[in-house]
Protein backbone atom coordinates (compact mmCIF):
# COMPACT_ATOMS: atom_id res chain seq x y z
CA UNK A 1 0.00 0.00 0.00
CA UNK A 2 1.03 3.41 -0.45
CA UNK A 3 1.08 5.44 2.85
CA UNK A 4 -1.59 2.77 4.50
CA UNK A 5 -0.65 0.31 7.78
CA UNK A 6 -2.54 -2.60 8.14
CA UNK A 7 -2.98 -1.45 11.72
CA UNK A 8 -4.79 1.38 10.89
CA UNK A 9 -6.81 0.02 8.05
CA UNK A 10 -8.17 -2.62 10.38
CA UNK A 11 -9.84 -0.35 13.11
CA UNK A 12 -12.34 0.30 10.10
CA UNK A 13 -15.52 -1.81 8.74
CA UNK A 14 -15.43 -2.96 5.87
CA UNK A 15 -15.72 -2.32 3.03
CA UNK A 16 -14.30 1.39 2.69
CA UNK A 17 -12.50 3.77 0.52
CA UNK A 18 -8.94 4.45 1.94
CA UNK A 19 -7.66 7.55 0.28
CA UNK A 20 -4.59 8.87 0.70
CA UNK A 21 -4.31 12.64 0.70
CA UNK A 22 -0.86 12.51 0.41
CA UNK A 23 -0.52 11.10 -2.93
CA UNK A 24 -3.12 13.19 -3.86
CA UNK A 25 -1.40 16.01 -3.00
CA UNK A 26 1.50 14.92 -4.89
CA UNK A 27 -0.25 14.24 -7.98
CA UNK A 28 -2.00 17.52 -7.99
CA UNK A 29 1.20 19.74 -7.39
CA UNK A 30 2.83 17.59 -10.28
CA UNK A 31 -0.30 18.37 -12.49
CA UNK A 32 -0.27 21.77 -11.55
CA UNK A 33 3.71 22.33 -11.99
CA UNK A 34 3.30 20.60 -15.37
CA UNK A 35 0.23 22.38 -16.55
CA UNK A 36 1.54 26.34 -15.28
CA UNK A 37 4.71 25.66 -17.68
CA UNK A 38 1.97 27.15 -20.43
CA UNK A 39 -0.25 28.55 -18.76
CA UNK A 40 -3.07 26.05 -19.27
CA UNK A 41 -6.23 26.19 -17.27
CA UNK A 42 -7.04 22.79 -15.61
CA UNK A 43 -10.65 21.84 -14.29
CA UNK A 44 -11.04 18.99 -12.95
CA UNK A 45 -14.02 16.48 -13.82
CA UNK A 46 -16.54 16.13 -10.79
CA UNK A 47 -18.19 13.03 -12.05
CA UNK A 48 -14.32 10.86 -11.07
CA UNK A 49 -15.14 11.75 -7.62
CA UNK A 50 -16.82 14.51 -5.33
CA UNK A 51 -16.14 13.74 -1.91
CA UNK A 52 -15.26 17.24 -0.42
CA UNK A 53 -11.57 15.99 0.87
CA UNK A 54 -10.90 15.78 -2.69
CA UNK A 55 -12.76 19.07 -3.67
CA UNK A 56 -11.01 21.39 -1.23
CA UNK A 57 -7.39 19.82 -2.71
CA UNK A 58 -8.61 20.49 -6.17
CA UNK A 59 -9.84 24.05 -5.04
CA UNK A 60 -6.68 25.14 -2.84
CA UNK A 61 -4.38 23.76 -5.86
CA UNK A 62 -6.50 26.08 -8.33
CA UNK A 63 -8.08 23.65 -10.35
CA UNK A 64 -11.47 24.89 -11.49
CA UNK A 65 -14.54 22.39 -11.91
CA UNK A 66 -15.82 20.72 -14.94
CA UNK A 67 -19.32 19.30 -14.61
CA UNK A 68 -21.68 16.96 -16.02
CA UNK A 69 -25.12 17.75 -13.98
CA UNK A 70 -26.61 20.39 -12.17
CA UNK A 71 -26.10 19.09 -8.70
CA UNK A 72 -22.31 18.82 -9.79
CA UNK A 73 -22.51 22.47 -10.48
CA UNK A 74 -24.23 22.74 -6.81
CA UNK A 75 -21.43 20.38 -5.41
CA UNK A 76 -18.63 22.47 -7.00
CA UNK A 77 -20.65 25.70 -5.81
CA UNK A 78 -21.26 24.68 -2.16
CA UNK A 79 -17.36 23.47 -2.02
CA UNK A 80 -16.53 27.21 -3.10
CA UNK A 81 -15.22 26.82 -6.64
CA UNK A 82 -16.02 30.15 -7.97
CA UNK A 83 -18.81 30.32 -10.49
CA UNK A 84 -16.46 31.76 -12.91
CA UNK A 85 -14.18 28.67 -13.13
CA UNK A 86 -17.06 26.05 -13.79
CA UNK A 87 -17.73 24.58 -17.03
CA UNK A 88 -20.89 22.61 -17.71
CA UNK A 89 -21.18 19.62 -20.21
CA UNK A 90 -23.76 17.03 -21.13
CA UNK A 91 -25.66 15.83 -24.06
CA UNK A 92 -28.82 16.31 -21.89
CA UNK A 93 -29.05 19.50 -19.34
CA UNK A 94 -32.20 19.73 -18.26
CA UNK A 95 -34.39 22.91 -18.30
CA UNK A 96 -33.88 22.95 -14.46
CA UNK A 97 -29.99 22.52 -14.44
CA UNK A 98 -29.66 25.37 -17.40
CA UNK A 99 -31.71 27.61 -15.22
CA UNK A 100 -29.85 26.66 -12.25
CA UNK A 101 -26.37 27.73 -13.48
CA UNK A 102 -27.16 30.47 -15.83
CA UNK A 103 -28.52 31.78 -12.16
CA UNK A 104 -24.99 30.85 -10.58
CA UNK A 105 -23.32 32.90 -13.82
CA UNK A 106 -21.38 29.93 -14.33
CA UNK A 107 -18.19 30.18 -16.94
CA UNK A 108 -19.30 28.22 -19.67
CA UNK A 109 -22.07 25.77 -21.24
CA UNK A 110 -20.62 23.64 -23.64
CA UNK A 111 -23.29 22.31 -25.90
CA UNK A 112 -23.47 19.18 -26.99
CA UNK A 113 -26.34 20.03 -30.30
CA UNK A 114 -27.88 22.51 -32.41
CA UNK A 115 -31.60 21.63 -30.20
CA UNK A 116 -29.45 22.46 -26.65
CA UNK A 117 -28.52 26.03 -28.24
CA UNK A 118 -32.25 26.40 -29.02
CA UNK A 119 -33.56 26.05 -25.77
CA UNK A 120 -30.58 27.64 -23.66
CA UNK A 121 -31.03 30.76 -26.31
CA UNK A 122 -34.60 30.89 -25.03
CA UNK A 123 -34.12 30.11 -21.28
CA UNK A 124 -31.28 32.47 -21.39
CA UNK A 125 -33.67 34.93 -23.13
CA UNK A 126 -36.08 35.04 -20.26
CA UNK A 127 -33.58 36.06 -17.15
CA UNK A 128 -32.08 38.48 -19.77
CA UNK A 129 -29.14 37.01 -19.83
CA UNK A 130 -26.46 35.93 -22.75
CA UNK A 131 -25.20 32.61 -22.01
CA UNK A 132 -21.43 32.21 -22.57
CA UNK A 133 -20.94 28.66 -24.50
CA UNK A 134 -18.25 26.53 -26.30
CA UNK A 135 -19.50 23.82 -28.97
CA UNK A 136 -18.36 20.44 -28.24
CA UNK A 137 -17.31 19.50 -31.10
CA UNK A 138 -17.02 15.44 -32.01
CA UNK A 139 -13.67 15.71 -33.68
CA UNK A 140 -14.27 11.42 -34.87
CA UNK A 141 -10.99 10.42 -33.34
CA UNK A 142 -10.80 7.36 -31.98
CA UNK A 143 -9.02 7.15 -28.59
CA UNK A 144 -7.92 3.48 -28.52
CA UNK A 145 -9.90 2.75 -25.16
CA UNK A 146 -12.82 0.61 -24.16
CA UNK A 147 -16.04 0.99 -26.22
CA UNK A 148 -18.21 2.14 -23.30
CA UNK A 149 -15.42 4.96 -22.46
CA UNK A 150 -15.34 6.16 -25.98
CA UNK A 151 -17.08 9.26 -26.66
CA UNK A 152 -15.15 11.02 -29.68
CA UNK A 153 -16.47 8.55 -32.62
CA UNK A 154 -19.52 9.96 -34.79
CA UNK A 155 -20.84 6.91 -33.24
CA UNK A 156 -20.93 8.29 -29.94
CA UNK A 157 -23.83 10.41 -28.77
CA UNK A 158 -21.55 13.42 -27.61
CA UNK A 159 -21.31 16.63 -29.37
CA UNK A 160 -21.89 18.30 -32.48
CA UNK A 161 -20.36 16.66 -35.81
CA UNK A 162 -17.95 18.24 -38.37
CA UNK A 163 -20.92 18.27 -41.36
CA UNK A 164 -23.52 19.85 -38.86
CA UNK A 165 -21.29 22.72 -38.34
CA UNK A 166 -22.11 25.31 -41.00
CA UNK A 167 -25.80 24.99 -39.93
CA UNK A 168 -24.73 25.26 -36.22
CA UNK A 169 -22.99 28.86 -37.31
CA UNK A 170 -25.93 29.81 -39.41
CA UNK A 171 -28.50 29.20 -36.31
CA UNK A 172 -25.79 31.05 -34.41
CA UNK A 173 -26.43 34.12 -35.87
CA UNK A 174 -29.86 34.00 -35.12
CA UNK A 175 -29.47 33.55 -31.00
CA UNK A 176 -29.32 37.08 -29.72
CA UNK A 177 -28.77 34.94 -26.12
CA UNK A 178 -26.08 33.09 -26.77
CA UNK A 179 -22.36 34.11 -26.96
CA UNK A 180 -19.34 31.43 -28.72
CA UNK A 181 -16.30 31.87 -27.08
CA UNK A 182 -15.01 28.54 -27.86
CA UNK A 183 -14.88 24.78 -29.06
CA UNK A 184 -14.41 21.66 -26.61
CA UNK A 185 -13.33 17.96 -27.59
CA UNK A 186 -13.56 15.38 -24.96
CA UNK A 187 -12.98 11.96 -26.83
CA UNK A 188 -12.88 9.62 -24.41
CA UNK A 189 -11.30 8.39 -21.18
CA UNK A 190 -8.08 6.00 -19.80
CA UNK A 191 -6.14 6.84 -22.88
CA UNK A 192 -2.71 5.66 -22.70
CA UNK A 193 -1.69 6.01 -25.61
CA UNK A 194 -0.16 9.73 -26.18
CA UNK A 195 -0.79 9.35 -30.38
CA UNK A 196 -4.41 9.69 -29.56
CA UNK A 197 -4.02 13.16 -28.11
CA UNK A 198 -1.61 14.13 -30.74
CA UNK A 199 -4.55 13.20 -33.84
CA UNK A 200 -6.74 15.42 -30.92
CA UNK A 201 -4.70 18.58 -32.09
CA UNK A 202 -4.35 17.63 -34.99
CA UNK A 203 -8.12 17.75 -35.79
CA UNK A 204 -8.70 20.77 -33.13
CA UNK A 205 -6.23 22.52 -35.53
CA UNK A 206 -8.36 21.72 -38.44
CA UNK A 207 -11.25 22.51 -36.71
CA UNK A 208 -9.77 26.54 -36.18
CA UNK A 209 -8.49 26.71 -39.35
CA UNK A 210 -12.29 26.40 -40.57
CA UNK A 211 -13.85 28.91 -37.66
CA UNK A 212 -10.93 31.61 -38.92
CA UNK A 213 -11.50 30.47 -42.50
CA UNK A 214 -15.65 31.80 -41.70
CA UNK A 215 -14.01 35.11 -39.52
CA UNK A 216 -14.43 33.89 -36.58
CA UNK A 217 -11.76 33.97 -33.58
CA UNK A 218 -11.82 31.86 -30.89
CA UNK A 219 -10.40 32.68 -26.93
CA UNK A 220 -10.82 29.02 -25.74
CA UNK A 221 -9.87 26.24 -26.89
CA UNK A 222 -11.05 22.92 -24.57
CA UNK A 223 -9.57 19.68 -25.35
CA UNK A 224 -11.29 17.91 -22.44
CA UNK A 225 -9.52 15.17 -20.31
CA UNK A 226 -8.94 11.51 -20.36
CA UNK A 227 -5.42 11.10 -19.61
CA UNK A 228 -5.12 7.43 -18.52
CA UNK A 229 -3.34 5.94 -15.54
CA UNK A 230 -1.30 3.09 -14.77
CA UNK A 231 -3.94 0.27 -13.15
CA UNK A 232 -1.60 -2.35 -13.37
CA UNK A 233 1.55 -0.55 -11.17
CA UNK A 234 0.16 1.56 -9.20
CA UNK A 235 2.78 1.37 -7.33
CA UNK A 236 5.48 2.59 -9.96
CA UNK A 237 3.27 4.79 -11.32
CA UNK A 238 1.13 7.00 -8.47
CA UNK A 239 1.55 9.87 -10.71
CA UNK A 240 0.77 10.43 -13.68
CA UNK A 241 3.16 11.32 -16.75
CA UNK A 242 1.62 15.01 -17.01
CA UNK A 243 5.07 16.31 -18.22
CA UNK A 244 4.49 14.55 -21.53
CA UNK A 245 0.64 15.01 -21.80
CA UNK A 246 1.10 18.74 -21.62
CA UNK A 247 4.06 18.97 -23.22
CA UNK A 248 2.47 17.06 -26.15
CA UNK A 249 -0.38 19.85 -26.75
CA UNK A 250 2.15 22.62 -26.19
CA UNK A 251 4.20 21.13 -29.12
CA UNK A 252 0.90 20.40 -32.00
CA UNK A 253 -1.72 22.63 -30.57
CA UNK A 254 -1.56 25.97 -33.09
CA UNK A 255 -2.72 28.67 -30.81
CA UNK A 256 -3.54 32.17 -32.15
CA UNK A 257 -2.59 35.51 -30.41
CA UNK A 258 -4.47 35.34 -26.71
CA UNK A 259 -5.99 32.33 -27.07
CA UNK A 260 -7.05 29.91 -23.81
CA UNK A 261 -6.46 26.23 -23.41
CA UNK A 262 -8.35 24.43 -21.04
CA UNK A 263 -8.16 20.65 -20.04
CA UNK A 264 -10.76 18.51 -17.70
CA UNK A 265 -9.02 16.03 -15.77
CA UNK A 266 -10.45 13.39 -14.05
CA UNK A 267 -9.02 10.43 -13.56
CA UNK A 268 -5.63 10.84 -13.97
CA UNK A 269 -6.24 13.02 -10.57
CA UNK A 270 -7.65 11.07 -8.35
CA UNK A 271 -8.00 6.90 -9.62
CA UNK A 272 -4.32 6.29 -7.72
CA UNK A 273 -5.02 8.06 -3.77
CA UNK A 274 -8.14 5.40 -3.88
CA UNK A 275 -8.32 1.87 -2.63
CA UNK A 276 -11.11 0.06 -2.12
CA UNK A 277 -10.49 -1.95 1.17
CA UNK A 278 -12.46 -5.35 1.94
CA UNK A 279 -12.57 -7.98 4.58
CA UNK A 280 -12.54 -12.15 2.93
CA UNK A 281 -16.21 -13.52 3.88
CA UNK A 282 -15.46 -17.35 2.85
CA UNK A 283 -13.22 -19.22 0.72
CA UNK A 284 -14.90 -21.51 -1.46
CA UNK A 285 -12.34 -23.89 -3.40
CA UNK A 286 -13.95 -26.04 -6.47
CA UNK A 287 -12.01 -28.65 -8.56
CA UNK A 288 -11.24 -25.74 -10.87
CA UNK A 289 -11.23 -22.73 -9.75
CA UNK A 290 -11.15 -21.14 -6.24
CA UNK A 291 -13.55 -18.27 -4.76
CA UNK A 292 -12.72 -15.99 -2.60
CA UNK A 293 -16.04 -14.01 -1.46
CA UNK A 294 -15.48 -10.78 0.16
CA UNK A 295 -17.40 -8.56 1.84
CA UNK A 296 -17.21 -5.61 -1.51
CA UNK A 297 -18.50 -6.15 -4.37
CA UNK A 298 -19.97 -4.24 -7.59
CA UNK A 299 -21.76 -2.31 -5.44
CA UNK A 300 -19.19 -0.45 -4.30
CA UNK A 301 -16.94 -0.68 -7.28
CA UNK A 302 -18.97 -1.60 -10.47
CA UNK A 303 -15.92 -0.82 -12.86
CA UNK A 304 -14.72 -4.33 -13.56
CA UNK A 305 -18.54 -5.80 -14.14
CA UNK A 306 -19.43 -2.61 -16.51
CA UNK A 307 -16.37 -2.08 -18.07
CA UNK A 308 -14.39 -5.12 -18.23
CA UNK A 309 -11.78 -3.31 -16.42
CA UNK A 310 -8.79 -4.24 -14.28
CA UNK A 311 -7.67 -3.32 -10.60
CA UNK A 312 -5.21 -5.06 -9.36
CA UNK A 313 -5.45 -7.00 -6.27
CA UNK A 314 -3.71 -7.51 -2.71
CA UNK A 315 -3.70 -9.38 0.16
CA UNK A 316 -2.52 -7.47 2.86
CA UNK A 317 -2.81 -9.97 5.79
CA UNK A 318 -1.02 -13.00 3.72
CA UNK A 319 2.39 -13.85 3.30
CA UNK A 320 1.70 -17.50 2.63
CA UNK A 321 2.85 -19.28 -0.88
CA UNK A 322 0.38 -18.24 -3.69
CA UNK A 323 -2.59 -19.71 -5.24
CA UNK A 324 -5.05 -18.74 -7.73
CA UNK A 325 -8.58 -17.03 -7.00
CA UNK A 326 -11.36 -15.75 -8.23
CA UNK A 327 -12.12 -12.84 -6.10
CA UNK A 328 -15.76 -12.46 -6.46
CA UNK A 329 -18.58 -10.07 -4.59
CA UNK A 330 -21.84 -10.81 -2.52
CA UNK A 331 -23.92 -9.46 -4.48
CA UNK A 332 -26.44 -11.89 -6.97
CA UNK A 333 -24.97 -11.10 -10.16
CA UNK A 334 -22.37 -13.86 -12.30
CA UNK A 335 -20.72 -9.61 -13.27
CA UNK A 336 -19.90 -9.35 -9.18
CA UNK A 337 -16.26 -10.07 -9.63
CA UNK A 338 -13.16 -8.49 -9.68
CA UNK A 339 -10.81 -10.54 -11.06
CA UNK A 340 -10.40 -14.01 -12.55
CA UNK A 341 -7.69 -16.30 -11.38
CA UNK A 342 -5.86 -13.96 -9.58
CA UNK A 343 -2.64 -15.01 -7.79
CA UNK A 344 -2.86 -14.17 -4.04
CA UNK A 345 -1.02 -15.81 -0.88
CA UNK A 346 -3.06 -18.59 0.37
CA UNK A 347 -6.22 -16.09 1.60
CA UNK A 348 -8.20 -17.06 4.44
CA UNK A 349 -11.66 -15.73 6.31
CA UNK A 350 -10.89 -12.33 7.92
CA UNK A 351 -8.03 -10.84 5.77
CA UNK A 352 -7.42 -7.68 4.20
CA UNK A 353 -7.74 -7.13 0.48
CA UNK A 354 -7.11 -4.01 -1.30
CA UNK A 355 -8.28 -3.31 -4.74
CA UNK A 356 -5.66 -0.68 -5.68
CA UNK A 357 -6.58 2.47 -8.20
CA UNK A 358 -10.27 3.04 -6.88
CA UNK A 359 -10.42 6.59 -6.61
CA UNK A 360 -11.59 8.05 -9.65
CA UNK A 361 -15.19 5.88 -11.40
CA UNK A 362 -15.41 3.92 -7.88
CA UNK A 363 -17.42 5.04 -4.76
CA UNK A 364 -19.59 7.80 -6.93
CA UNK A 365 -21.04 4.88 -9.29
CA UNK A 366 -21.77 3.09 -5.96
CA UNK A 367 -25.46 1.82 -5.95
CA UNK A 368 -27.49 0.17 -3.25
CA UNK A 369 -28.38 -2.52 -5.00
CA UNK A 370 -29.52 -5.40 -3.14
CA UNK A 371 -30.21 -2.62 -0.66
CA UNK A 372 -26.38 -2.51 0.57
CA UNK A 373 -25.22 -0.19 2.79
CA UNK A 374 -22.96 2.39 1.02
CA UNK A 375 -19.23 2.19 2.09
CA UNK A 376 -17.71 5.20 4.13
CA UNK A 377 -15.00 6.78 2.91
CA UNK A 378 -11.78 7.11 5.26
CA UNK A 379 -9.00 9.85 4.65
CA UNK A 380 -5.51 9.57 5.52
CA UNK A 381 -2.86 12.41 5.67
C1 LIG B 1 -15.78 12.48 -17.94
C2 LIG B 1 -15.40 13.74 -18.57
C3 LIG B 1 -14.12 14.27 -18.36
C4 LIG B 1 -13.06 13.59 -17.52
O1 LIG B 1 -12.59 12.43 -18.10
P1 LIG B 1 -11.34 11.65 -17.46
O2 LIG B 1 -11.13 10.52 -18.38
O3 LIG B 1 -11.75 11.21 -16.10
O4 LIG B 1 -10.19 12.59 -17.44
C5 LIG B 1 -13.83 15.48 -18.96
N1 LIG B 1 -14.73 16.14 -19.72
C6 LIG B 1 -15.96 15.65 -19.94
C7 LIG B 1 -16.91 16.42 -20.77
C8 LIG B 1 -16.35 14.44 -19.37
O5 LIG B 1 -17.55 13.96 -19.61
Amino acid sequence: MLDLNLAELQQHPTPFYAYDLNLLRQTLQAAKHEAAKYDYHVHYALKANSNAPLLDQMREHGFGADCVSGNEVKAAIANGFAPEEIVFAGVGKSDEEINYALDQGIFCFNCESSHELEVLNDLAEQKGQVARIALRINPNVNANTHKYITTGLEENKFGINAWELERVLAQLQTLRHIELIGIHFHIGSQITDLTVFRNLCTRVNEFQEWFLAHNIQLQHINVGGGLGVDYYHPEQQPVPDFESYFALFHKFLELRPGQEVHFELGRALVAQCGTLISKVLYIKNGQNTNFAILDAGMTELIRPALYQSYHKIENLSSAKAEVRYDVVGPICESSDCFGKAVLLPETNRGDLIAIRTAGAYGEVMSSAYNLRDKAKAVYFQ
